[in-house]
């Protein structure tokens, strides 16, 4: 029996990395998915590699009609969803010397705006007993030079997260988060960092992992799977790590 036979889920950041990894897993699990992402061309390059029932949505989730479109869209194709999977997210560095308000307002309405206006969107649309999953980071638990906006976007999103669980306990929604530590996906290549420099930060990372190395999209993807699913009934509000370890440490 497949895990999420008949379920429908929508993804955003889902042309890429984790988000793509989740979405093609969910298929094979199942689910009806409906993949989001900010660019038309990304979303019609990867729905050629994927096989099931799924459509895309072109919609960027800083912006507040973009994230009510994504969900009629995605209720008009499918009726209602079961699972909401929140994971878009953007990682630029700046040093808190640097740091602009538009650099502080882009982290903010992509990481932490747009998951949380998506959720008021579909709320309504959510079956009674699903399941919302965001993906927050490691980072709002250890410091890293130069992410200090980022960490406070992840950090601000578990807080939200821990009223959301409460708030939908009635309708028995279970909402959870995963914790990514270093992932090797395509989030590096667009820090606007050198090549080599992203390469050093990147050994850096994975010399504090205990084991020592970076993680894959397709493991996050495992997780977001088992939060998703009925195998994780009894587990609502966490914060799972998927990170080698790394924050425990
Ligand atoms: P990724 O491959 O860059 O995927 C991020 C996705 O979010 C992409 O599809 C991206 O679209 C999309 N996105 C960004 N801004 C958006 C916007 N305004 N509207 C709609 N979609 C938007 O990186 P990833 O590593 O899989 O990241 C997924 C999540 O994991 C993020 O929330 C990130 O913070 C979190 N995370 C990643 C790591 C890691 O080491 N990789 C660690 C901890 C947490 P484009 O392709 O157009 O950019």
């Amino acid at each position: 029996m497949k895990k999420l036979q008949n379920k429908v889920a929508v993804i955003t950041g889902a042309n890429s990395g984790i988000g793509l990894a989740t979405a093609k897993l969910y298929l094979k699990e199942g689910a009806k998915v409906v993949l989001a992402g900010r660019r038309q061309e990304a979303l019609d390059e990867v729905a050629s590699s994927l096989e099931g029932e799924y459509i895309t949505v072109k919609a960027d989730v800083s912006i507040a009609k973009d994230n009510k479109r994504l969900i009629e869209e995605a209720t008009n194709a499918f009726g209602k969803i079961d699972i909401l999977f929140l994971n878009a997210g953007i990682a630029p560095l700046s040093p808190t010397h640097e740091i602009t308000e538009e650099h502080y307002t882009t982290v903010f309405d992509t990481n932490v705006k747009g998951p949380i206006l998506a959720t008021k969107e579909a709320l309504p649309h959510i079956n009674d007993g699903g399941t919302i999953v965001f993906t927050n980071s490691i980072v709002s638990q250890k410091g890293f030079d130069g992410l200090g906006v980022y960490s406070a976007t992840k950090g601000a999103l578990r807080a939200y997260q821990r009223v959301l669980t409460s708030e939908v306990k009635s309708r028995k929604i279970r909402v959870n988060s995963i914790a990514p530590g270093p992932i090797e996906t395509p989030i590096y290549d667009k820090m606007n960092l050198a090549q080599d420099v992203i390469e050093e930060m990147g050994k850096g990372f994975a010399a504090q992992v205990p084991l020592a190395r970076f993680g894959t999209a397709e493991e996050v993807a495992k997780s977001a799977l088992f939060l998703a699913s009925d195998d994780a009934s009894y587990i609502n509000g966490v914060e799972l790590e998927v990170d080698g370890g790394l924050s425990q440490i």
